[in-house]
């Protein structure tokens, strides 16, 4: 095939059970988040360039490398969004909606991030997320982690993921551990990746998640960030640890969980899976007080996470709820059109789902109706025509009975509810 009419490298299609399986995940994650007064709202695909760069950071992997950045054709510069929670904050500051705190927010959508393609990482791929902006207390924490449990325990996903928990502190506490990480890392420069002796200058706590295994062995005994907290980020994390402990949602402290953004601060959490290879992370987020004051708005406490939908999909496997059967509506003559018409739209006037067959031999029509599973079909000739009746075949008993048409659709919800 011409190499143009390719899917993009690190892009998808998505039909039948994908498809459904990908749209039941986005309507689990709404319903849930629902069920926790997020109301879904929607940001466009892509922002001002700034809308990252100012909240993500200069260092961080999705700014330095990952964005996919464009001319808008007004002269100014937009990037596809990477992510969706700098696009929640910018909406919130810039369409004035603060009256109301806090916000609880649940989006859904297409993500661009320009990398390295491989099985659980795409160039688009897609979120749900929530984000609880205005809330500065621990306890907003607990509620988006229980939010997340919950999708996942929905999703059958609970015995397949782990939920790890960390902090980064405040700000102060951050800076002293990174001064003494970075003495640390220093004294171990030769035994790290290239990557991450980049790292060490521009970002060092991002060695500390490193997946390279000459990283891992230095960052193992590299001095923790739980030993750096001040008294109110230690108080913080205590709170959040014992009103989890009170949901009973089980976690593990991972110290070297540090999420790759600038703007995340205390609470910083992921439910993995050894399931997806090295793509484990399936629902990631944490505490980014401040990130509206950054946007341009009053500085407000925010918290909230985002989940992968296509790593969701791949843990879910068949997990799927059934779809109902078609009625296949078959005209066998010319004339039947009208009728042929008029059954499929009674069909669905009852709630079922009906196609129509118009072309080809009986034969070959039904053969149709096996192909898209369809439960029973409806047979339109000259004979029904002007008996004023239709035949229905059960296409699962082979039975076949001709009803006035005025009855069809109470006579096809029998035969299913009969089994
Ligand atoms: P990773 O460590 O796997 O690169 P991340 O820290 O970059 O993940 P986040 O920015 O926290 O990921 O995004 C939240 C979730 O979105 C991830 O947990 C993952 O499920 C999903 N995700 C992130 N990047 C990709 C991608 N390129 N392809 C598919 N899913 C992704
Ligand atoms: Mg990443």
């Amino acid at each position: 095939m011409a190499r143009g009419l390719q899917p993009v490298r690190g892009t998808h299609d998505l039909f039948g059970d994908d498809k459904r399986r990908f749209d039941h995940i986005v309507a689990a994650a709404r319903s849930v988040a629902a069920t926790y007064g997020y109301a879904p709202m929607a940001t466009p695909a892509f922002e001002f360039t700034e809308v990252f760069r100012r909240t993500l950071g200069e260092t961080s992997d999705i700014v330095t490398k990952e964005m996919y950045t464009f001319a808008s054709g007004s002269g100014e510069e937009v990037t596809l969004r990477p992510e969706g929670t700098a696009p929640v904050a910018r909406a919130l500051v810039s369409g004035g909606r603060l009256q109301v705190l806090p916000a609880r927010l649940f989006y859904d959508g297409p993500m661009f991030r320009r990398e390295r393609p491989q099985k659980g990482r795409m160039r688009q791929f897609h979120q749900v997320g929530i984000e609880l902006i205005g809330e500065p207390s621990p306890v907003g924490d607990v509620e988006v982690i229980a939010a997340g449990a919950r999708l996942l325990e929905r999703l059958g996903l609970t015995a397949s993921v782990a939920l790890h928990l960390h902090t980064l502190g405040n700000g102060a506490s951050r800076d002293r551990y990174r001064t003494a990480l970075v003495t640390y890392l220093d004294q171990h420069r030769g035994r790290l990746s290239a990557d991450s002796q980049r790292r060490l200058d521009r970002n060092p706590l991002r060695v500390l998640d490193s997946k390279a295994p000459e990283d891992r062995e230095v960052a193992d005994e590299a001095p923790r960030l739980l030993d750096y907290l001040d008294p109110d980020s230690a108080r913080f994390f205590a709170e959040v640890r014992s009103q989890l402990d009170a949901l009973n949602i089980g976690y593990e402290i991972d110290p070297l969980l540090v999420r790759g953004l600038d703007y995340y601060m205390h609470t910083t959490f992921e439910f993995v899976t050894d399931r997806l290879g090295a793509q484990g992370a399936v629902l990631a987020g944490g505490r980014y007080d401040g990130l509206t004051e950054r946007m341009g708005g009053p500085p407000l406490a925010g918290t909230g996470w985002a989940a992968g939908i296509e790593r969701l999909s791949m843990l879910s496997g068949d997990n799927l709820p059934a779809t109902p059967r078609p009625v296949l509506v078959a005209r066998v003559s010319e004339d039947a059109t009208t009728q042929a018409l008029r059954c499929a739209e009674a069909l669905r006037d009852a709630g079922l789902a009906a196609e129509l067959a118009l072309q080809g031999s009986l034969k070959r029509q039904l053969r149709h109706a096996d192909r898209i599973g369809a439960r029973a079909a409806v047979l339109l000739g000259k004979r029904e025509l002007e008996a004023g009746v239709v035949s229905v075949r059960d296409l699962d008993s082979g039975d076949q009975s001709e009803v006035p048409f005025a009855q069809l659709p109470g006579h096809v919800l029998e035969m299913i509810d009969g089994g």
